[in-house]
């Protein structure tokens, strides 16, 4: 079982920005979920464990070992699919994973060559082997994305904001992907994809301006919610009045009208209707919370 310790990390940009503030994390294997608005500082957690910047203070510990003392064992360990990679060059699927694998130090061709095609039967890219990824449609490349990640074994996948501009069916493909990597080792899934975070992942943290707002398994608390969530359809002029009255968590355009939900731990009255909470409504909620105490 892989284990990768957090501890009380910190990080101010140059140019001000504390991008992570006191950040505590404790993740085994499956999957985990990275919840946060963009700016939240998901990336800068994300090139932190990977190793590829340091923290200003506090540990991160993976396996025993302390990264950031060690950089290169990380890396070692580690398959990383960046938001973008940029420019997809005009080679084969085949030879490009060829190179990214020498980088990596598989240096055996043949055990290069059989884990490749291994790679490419398991991302279903095998009889696209030999096209060029530049011809590539964005669903293949994010399958390309988590077939060179897996190369070398990792112990340790970082995916940043996978499904953005995939649809519905490759979104789906791909997420089943993921979810089945994650049976064996530590997949670390950042994203503002509430939907993505609920179907995959056992264990999630919510992530706000650089701090854990909360951390746990999605199901947990979905049920600590239960009977706080009231749900009620308004008019769009009416919105100033009831987020002054109650404690509005969301409100989502529908055909028109305002549908808000709200946070109560009483019924509300007022023609509100209870509705059973889901994943969106934690996310919200806790947002609600930083709000309150900023
Ligand atoms: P997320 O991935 O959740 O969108 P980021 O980690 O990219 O969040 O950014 C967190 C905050 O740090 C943002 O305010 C962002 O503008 C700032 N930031 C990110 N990278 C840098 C950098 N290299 N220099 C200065 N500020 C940065």
């Amino acid at each position: 079982m892989n284990q990768l310790e957090i501890k009380n990390i910190s990080k101010t940009y140059s140019n001000g920005v504390k991008a992570m503030q006191g950040i505590s994390l404790n993740i085994q294997n499956g999957m985990f979920g990275l919840l946060g608005a963009n700016g939240a500082g998901k990336s800068t957690l994300m090139r932190t464990i990977a190793g590829l910047q340091t923290p200003d203070t506090g540990e991160i510990i993976f396996n025993g070992v302390n990264i950031i003392e060690n950089p290169l064992y990380i890396k070692q360990q580690l398959g990383y699919l960046p938001q973008d990679f940029g420019v997809y060059p005009n080679i084969s699927a085949f030879h490009l994973l060829e190179h990214l694998a020498i980088l990596k130090g598989i240096a055996s061709t043949s055990e290069r060559k059989q884990q490749i095609l291994a790679l490419l039967e398991k991302t279903n890219l095998y009889e696209h082997r030999n096209k060029a990824v530049n011809t590539f449609s964005g669903g293949m490349r994010q399958r390309f994305g988590i077939a060179q990640a897996l190369l070398g074994n990792p112990q340790i996948i970082i995916v940043d904001e996978p499904t953005a501009g995939l649809d519905p069916e490759e979104r789906n493909r791909f997420n089943n992907l993921l979810s089945e990597i994650g049976e064996q080792v530590i997949v670390i899934l950042s994203t503002h994809i509430v939907e993505d975070v609920k179907n995959l992942c056992s264990q999630m943290a919510i992530i706000h301006k650089g701090v854990v707002q909360a951390c746990g398994k999605p199901q947990d608390f979905i049920k600590e919610l239960e009977n706080c969530i009231w749900e009620k359809e308004i008019d769009k002029k009416e919105r100033p009045f009831y987020e002054k009255q109650y404690q509005l968590i969301s409100s989502q355009l529908h055909a028109g009208r305002l549908k808000i939900h709200i946070y109560s731990k009483s019924n509300p009255n007022n023609e509100f209707t209870p509705k059973h909470p889901d994943l969106e409504d934690v996310y919200f909620s806790q947002l609600l919370n930083t709000k309150q105490y900023a």
